[in-house]
């Protein structure tokens, strides 16, 4: 079983180092683990990047050699390099150009912004009382579909982020899942099953099982992370999650290797 979605120490708000996650995967019978830390902040200019939410760019090149390093010390585990990347609106260019310069497993396009709302942000959180939530639904589904259609994605993360702090709308917004399952589909690009809602208010994975069906009804993908922040938190919830699978109609979970997939059969998951 596959935990495609790993931060470390390096994005400045994760703990732990590399090989501590290695240990917990052992340890939970994982025979495959993906690194998919924050990429640094490309869109802002260098004196205005956080580096409490993401890697110092001068760090992406240790990254990449710590995860082959690690691969020739651990030759019982199968390491990927994926990284968790932003969609900005309007910077796919220079991003690109970024991306280009290294090679990657697989890429994990994530929106975390609204107009530069960091709206998943524990301090930024106060903003939602002041928004419309069915404005803020429609803006954050509309950026999840340019962001899967954009191309420069292999797997869409946790598709259904903004339920994040339980803000929810009184009706399942089942168009908008649709609209997203259908964007995917199209693109080419994997949902990402990610277990982290379970440890936040929306108490839910990521997408919602109502989300997931419609995505296997549209033959998309499916991939499976954790997006442990901390190294006992690698395979986390994933009993769960293989259940949410299955009860989707997924038989299976996808793997890539420099961006080709193939597919894990998840029917005889024993957890
Ligand atoms: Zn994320
Ligand atoms: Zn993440």
């Amino acid at each position: 079983m596959p935990d495609y979605h790993l931060h470390t120490w390096r994005c400045g708000h994760a703990a732990g180092q590399m090989e501590e996650y290695l240990k917990t995967a052992r340890q939970k019978g994982l025979t495959e683990v993906g690194f998919a830390d924050h990429i640094p902040m490309y869109w802002l200019l260098p004196e205005q990047r956080d580096s409490s939410l993401a890697m110092r760019e001068e760090e992406l090149a240790l990254y990449l050699a710590e995860i082959s390093r690690l691969q020739a010390k651990n030759p019982d585990l199968t390491l990927k390099v994926g990284l968790e990347v932003d969609y900005i609106p309007g910077r796919e260019k220079e991003l690109a150009l970024f991306l280009n310069k290294y090679t990657f497993d697989y890429l994990i396009g994530a929106v975390h912004y609204l107009n530069g709302w960091g709206f998943d942000q524990t301090t930024q959180q106060a903003a939602y009382a002041n928004k419309d939530p069915i404005a803020v639904y429609h803006r954050y589904f509309s950026l999840l579909k340019e962001a899967a259609l954009s191309g420069l994605f292999d797997i869409m993360a946790h598709p259904d982020l903004i339920k994040k702090f339980n803000y929810r709308l009184v009706e399942e917004p089942n168009a908008l899942y649709l609209e997203a399952a259908k964007a995917f589909a199209q693109a080419g690009v994997c949902v990402e099953v990610n277990t982290a809602g379970l440890r936040v208010p929306a108490r839910e994975i990521y997408p919602c099982l109502s989300f997931l069906k419609i995505c296997q009804r549209c033959g998309v993908p499916a991939t499976v992370g954790s997006d442990a922040h901390q190294p006992d938190q690698v395979g986390y919830g994933f009993k769960e999650a293989v259940q949410h699978l299955k009860l989707a109609g997924y038989h299976e979970v996808t793997l890539y290797s420099r961006r080709y997939r193939y597919t894990h059969n998840i029917v005889n998951f024993k957890w």
